[in-house]
């Protein structure tokens, strides 16, 4: 058995009045992420935790956002077409563990709504979709409610 660790980070601006997707859930805020996609800040930290761990370049070299197709496209196509492409090379997703930066609103409530959506297109149990969550103790960019940031670490493995 092979094993391998990846490691993710994104980060998105938070515009007033836009809706807010994270962890492939809407979650009620006054704000929410601009981006070329519909900027979940969390998929894209996990797909390129994902595809680092693999060996397969990052986010952007295979969704850029510079291509129209992928224009306000719904992320969790991103992370099955990852999910995907590490089959594809024979890993398998083992955990993934994942930290969201934000002031507000409390991303505790619907941890397990988000686990529900991840867990299947990662193809492992809910208990093994980590999603946790911290203010910037009202520190830097994240701490002036201008954006939103969130790191993964994954372990895939090949039998
Ligand atoms: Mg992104």
């Amino acid at each position: 058995m092979t094993i391998r660790v990846g490691f993710g980070f994104d980060v998105h601006q938070l515009e007033a009045g836009r809706v807010f997707r994270l962890g492939g859930i809407a979650i009620p805020s006054d704000k929410g992420a601009t981006g070329h996609s519909d900027a979940d800040v969390l998929i894209h930290a996990l797909c390129d935790a994902l595809l680092g761990a693999a060996g397969l370049r990052d986010i952007g070299f295979h969704f850029p956002n510079t291509d129209p197709q992928w224009k306000g496209k719904d992320s969790k196509h991103f992370l099955t077409e990852t999910v995907r492409m590490l089959h594809a090379k024979g890993w398998r997703v083992g955990n993934v563990d994942c930290t969201v930066c934000l002031e507000q609103p409390k991303i505790n409530p619907h941890i397990q709504a988000m686990q529900a959506v991840l867990a299947p297109l990662l193809q492992i149990p809910a208990d093994g979709v980590s999603i946790k969550a911290t203010t910037n103790e009202k520190l830097g960019y994240v701490g002036r409610e201008e954006g939103v940031c969130a790191y993964a670490v994954v372990l895939i493995v090949k039998s």
